[in-house]
């Protein structure tokens, strides 16, 4: 374990770093004085895989739950959109806290499952796996830390059911890190792009549809087959919005373009660089035209 940050009093962090089979110490359950606190004040950032699991519990499409149950956010500092859950009109708690709990406990996010442990995912220099740490997340209100329950990371993951989450969001998470540790180098993406990112991340059915439309047919290439288990499947869609994503984010070609589309983008950038040839002349032509006014 290692020392990363000084503990500040506000701070709720524990400042230790821990690995899966490193222990702490914390219970919660339906008995204890705090029960429901926790969820009285949220800020919780939604993956693709919540959302898919929540608006399928409640019956809803895509676009009708992220209406009814999300607000907007960044998720970084170039604009990338991303969804919060929304809390109750007159407060902060969350819309599905019953006096009896959570209403959506088997469905519920990832984020309040790792709770009272934060996950930090991190990619050393020049390897292309990413490492995950946690740290012990201690509020006033959470009594669960004064329980006497020890258990290990690996443990708690299992019993909170993370880690089929984490299977399903690996690949948005690493378009997310990768994203923001590439900073200026990659540029601020297009609009396009980020509707894109909205699109596959979050709006499921409307994905479908697009994925389904003849445009997008007549530029990628995927075998009938292939297609069909993708549209029927809403995991297998998920990750392939994620494929989609980083093809054109980052260029990893995984889905084969048609020979037509290859050719016309072949086109388009002879076109382009065409045009900026032509643009430069002209300009070069400019400034000499000036340098001979000038000696006259
Ligand atoms: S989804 Fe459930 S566990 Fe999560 S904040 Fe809402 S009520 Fe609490
Ligand atoms: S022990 Fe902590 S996590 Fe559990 S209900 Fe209380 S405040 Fe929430």
């Amino acid at each position: 374990m290692s020392q990363f940050h000084e503990p500040q009093p506000s701070n709720p962090i524990v400042p230790i770093q821990l690995g899966l089979d490193d222990t702490f110490r914390f219970r919660c359950h339906r008995g204890i004085a705090c029960f429901n606190k926790c969820c009285e004040n949220i800020d919780i950032l939604l993956t693709p895989y919540d959302v898919l699991r929540l608006k399928n519990r409640l019956g809803l499409t895509s676009r009708e739950f992220i209406e009814r149950y999300t607000v907007d956010c960044t998720l970084d500092a170039h604009g990338m959109p991303g969804l919060k859950l929304k809390t109750q009109e007159a407060n902060t708690a969350c819309q599905f806290l019953t006096a009896e709990g959570c209403s959506v406990y088997a469905d519920r996010p990832a984020a309040c499952r790792y709770y009272a442990l934060g996950l930090m995912a991190m990619r050393k220099k020049d390897s292309p796996v990413e490492e995950a740490s946690y740290f012990v997340v201690k509020e006033a209100h959470c009594l669960g830390h004064l329980e006497p329950k020890v258990q290990t990371v690996r443990e708690y993951r299992i019993e909170q059911g993370v880690d089929v989450y984490d299977e399903i969001n690996r690949e948005w998470s690493s378009i997310i890190l990768k994203k923001r540790s590439s900073g200026p180098t990659l540029g601020r993406p297009s609009q396009r792009s980020f509707d894109l990112f909205f699109l596959a991340s979050y709006n499921l059915d409307a994905f479908r549809e697009f994925v389904q439309s003849q445009p997008f047919q007549e530029v990628f290439d995927i075998p009938p087959q292939e297609l069909q288990e993708i549209v029927t499947s809403d995991v297998k869609l998920l990750q392939f919005g994620f494929r989609l994503l980083k093809q054109v984010l980052f260029g990893e070609r995984t889905i084969a373009l048609k020979s037509a589309a290859v050719e016309q983008r072949r086109e388009r950038y002879q076109r382009r660089l065409r045009e900026e040839a032509e643009r430069r002349a002209q300009q070069l032509s400019e400034e000499q035209d000036r340098v001979y006014d000038s000696l006259d």
